[in-house]
């Protein structure tokens, strides 16, 4: 991302809305504006083999391991506005298991991007899978949107879930059912 070009269309588009890029308290906020921009969309530069960067450690017995309350922040692709939320996500290792500080910054390389909150929580479900070969994940994703809360009449408490199921989280209901009471849904 050009920081220089973005701040430029910033300043324009701070004169659209009716201001003046040239008083004191704007001054230097495109420049602002562009590095959050460049922060909030570092996910498009990340590469998931080095944000796991060789955590994923050998296991022996093929239980189900849950991490809950991952915090998430993203933009939807619609409103270039903020929705956030909190992931849970399940898997079955078949022999392999994933650090629990990786599952987040999993969460942050597919939502530091623009987003709608369903292909970010199948990215990440697929990513966990793919990484782990996992026997199975399960991702759900719970978050208000910002665009809904702002703009929304009646929606400012409004929270959207999503979830992802692979393998014997979809085919089974056995391990479906106990990954969602384990993450307290049922
Ligand atoms: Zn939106």
């Amino acid at each position: 991302m050009n920081e220089k070009r973005v701040a430029e269309l910033v300043k324009e588009l701070l004169k659209e809305i009716g201001e003046d890029p040239e008083r004191d308290g704007l001054l230097k906020t495109p420049e602002r504006v562009a590095k959050a921009w460049a922060y909030l969309t570092e996910g498009y530069h990340m590469d998931l083999d080095k944000v796991i960067n060789n955590a994923v450690f050998e296991a022996e017995a093929n239980n189900m391991i849950i991490a809950r309350d991952i915090e998430v922040y993203s933009m939807c692709e619609h409103h270039m506005l903020p929705f956030f939320g909190r992931c849970h996500i399940g898997y079955i290792a078949q022999d392999k298991v994933l650090g629990v500080s990786k599952l987040a910054r999993i969460a942050d390389l597919f939502g530091r991007r623009v987003q709608i909150q369903e292909r970010l929580t199948g990215q990440i479900a697929r990513a966990v899978s793919d990484t782990l070969g996992a026997e199975g994940v399960g991702v759900v994703m719970e978050c208000q949107h910002l665009c809904m809360m702002m703009r929304g009449v009646g929606k400012q408490n409004s929270v959207m879930t999503t979830s992802t199921v692979l393998g014997s989280f979809h085919n089974d209901p056995a391990t479906r059912a106990e990954f969602l009471r384990l993450i307290g849904k049922h």
